[in-house]
């Protein structure tokens, strides 16, 4: 669910690589050593189905659809939700450490994942500690339901998705599971979110929406969350102001770049990333 602008013009996984960003240690992450030096993208499985206002314009949706009609075999069913067996074990075959961006293409906790293919996927990222993966989902019920028969393998963090106050909820259901850092994606962000509970948060990242139909994102609205960030010391990620041609929008917040991710997440491709789902 980390849908990226960057990889548009590729049919494969490939995100690609950033620049190095500020760091901050995140209270609540637990420690550990794994050095990881490029991003990837890893889709055992695709497609979803919208769930709330923030699916309006749903990045992966308009990519699933795009190579469904260029007849790329993995997308023959378009956007419905697929599990894609063949692809289970790839992460096993990368060497080198990496971040690993998990289902972008859907939502690996959609109802119409099996328990048992997530509980696999999950063995895949226990049996490879050095990549770091990254879960983000706007399904944490399940992913609560779930949370206690799954392991929680340093290596493995968990977001959830927000897109105004409404929505909170989702970060009260990440904060069950034993993920050894949880974090909240504020993307599309559609309206104020003044009363954040950070507690057992390591990491905030915000964006506007960005691509055609793009939602206006208020200064005012990133600035309340930053400051709230500022002052519960967790790390925050302003991504992008959006828009509908977002690189001539930038991500300059009153004069100045906010970059911080936690201690632990050396580079990021965020820099590349669209609209995150
Ligand atoms: S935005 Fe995320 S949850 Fe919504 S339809 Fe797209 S992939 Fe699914």
């Amino acid at each position: 669910m980390l849908p990226a602008d960057a990889t548009e013009e590729l049919p494969g996984d490939r995100v690609t690589r950033a620049p190095a960003v500020a760091r901050r240690q995140p209270r609540t992450a637990r420690t550990e050593s794994v050095r990881v030096v490029s991003d990837e993208s890893w889709n055992p499985t695709t497609g979803c189905t919208k769930i709330s206002p923030g699916c309006a314009h749903c990045w992966a949706e308009r990519m699933a659809r795009r190579l469904q009609g260029i007849g790329q075999p993995r997308y023959a069913r378009g956007f419905a939700v697929t599990t894609h067996e063949d692809l289970l074990d790839k992460p096993l075959h990368w060497v080198k450490p990496r971040h690993v961006y998990v289902s972008f293409m859907g939502d690996l906790f959609h109802d119409d994942v099996p328990d048992e293919f997530i509980a696999r996927v999950f063995d895949v990222m226990v049996r490879s500690p050095r990549h770091r993966f990254h879960l983000l989902t706007k399904r944490p019920e399940r992913l609560a339901r779930m949370g206690p028969r799954l392991p929680w393998p340093v290596n493995v963090w968990a977001g959830v998705t927000l897109e105004d106050a409404e929505h909170l909820w989702r970060a009260d259901l990440l904060r069950e599971t034993g993920a050894a850092l949880r974090y909240l994606v504020l993307e599309p962000l559609l309206g104020p979110v003044d009363a954040l509970d950070l507690r057992e948060i390591g990491w905030v990242v915000l964006g506007g929406e960005s691509g055609p139909g793009a939602r206006p994102l208020k200064a005012d609205w990133v600035r309340s969350v930053r400051d709230q960030c500022i002052a519960a010391g967790v790390p925050f990620y302003f991504k992008q102001w959006g828009g509908v041609r977002r690189k001539e929008t930038g991500r300059e917040l009153d004069g100045r770049l906010w970059t911080e991710s936690p201690a632990e997440a050396g580079q990021l491709a965020f820099e590349d990333l669209g609209t995150t789902g």
